[in-house]
Formats: structure tokens, C-alpha cells, sequence
């Protein structure tokens, strides 16, 4: 493993925006098995070949200003899908978006016609639960 250190030294190694590169370009191959859509190899490859190039690049705050605007994209999505994971796993709860400010806002299930105030913004609004 030393060898591996020596030539990672100094260099910027691996982040969101590789570990994205990587899931794509294994996707974009999955699908480039479908003759129609050959040309997804290369699509592929060439993501392959970025995300390899980050992780070996010496340029580190260019790379780490790319993955920050990477994940001021991505972060959005990433939290969406984790609250459908928590909304769904969750049988106590109901879950209600804020018609005001967008905020998240949890309620025992099975009260009914209910007020729900936002601890947000500070409006209420009625929702069955
Ligand atoms: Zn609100």
C-alpha cells in the first residue's frame, strides 16, 4: 500500500463528483449493452476518464470548488430522496410540506382534521393526518 500512498501524495483524491462520475459511467455501460444505444460506452468512458482524472489531479482547490458546485446541485436531490426514505419507513408520522416556505413538518398519524403550525416561518395551516 505504500506505493499507492507515495503516488497519491500532493493529489487531490476521491470526492462526490468522482464517486458520481463512476456510478454514471457504470450506468451509461449498462445501458450501452443495448446495441441502440452503443454510443453510451463512450459517453461512459469519457465520465470514467474525468472522474479518474479528479482523483489524480494536483489542481485540489479547483477540484474542490468543482464538487462544491457539484453539490449545490446534487445536495437538493440527495436530501429529497432521503426524506422519501424517512416518510416512508416512518407509520407514526404524517409529513406535510409548508405551503409557505417549502419546510418539512411532522404529525402524528390519525388525528384527523388537525392545524399544523410551522415552526419555520410560523403560519399555520389545516391537513388531515
Ligand atoms: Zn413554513
Amino acid at each position: 500500500m505504500n506505493w499507492l500512498r507515495r503516488m497519491m501524495y500532493g493529489r487531490y483524491g476521491y470526492d462526490q463528483l468522482s464517486l458520481f462520475l463512476f456510478l454514471a459511467y457504470f450506468v451509461l455501460w449498462v445501458l450501452s449493452l443495448f446495441r441502440p444505444l452503443w454510443f453510451l460506452y463512450w459517453v461512459g468512458a469519457a465520465l470514467l476518464l474525468w472522474s479518474v482524472y479528479r482523483v489524480l489531479s494536483r489542481r485540489i482547490d479547483r477540484r474542490r470548488a468543482e464538487n462544491a458546485r457539484f453539490m449545490s446541485l446534487a445536495g437538493p436531490v440527495i436530501r429529497w430522496f432521503k426524506m422519501r426514505r424517512t416518510i416512508r419507513r416512518d407509520r407514526e408520522h404524517c409529513y406535510f410540506k409548508c405551503p409557505n416556505c417549502g419546510q418539512y413538518l411532522r404529525v402524528p398519524r390519525g388525528k384527523g382534521r388537525i392545524t399544523v403550525n410551522c415552526r419555520s416561518c410560523g403560519i399555520s395551516f389545516e391537513e388531515k393526518s
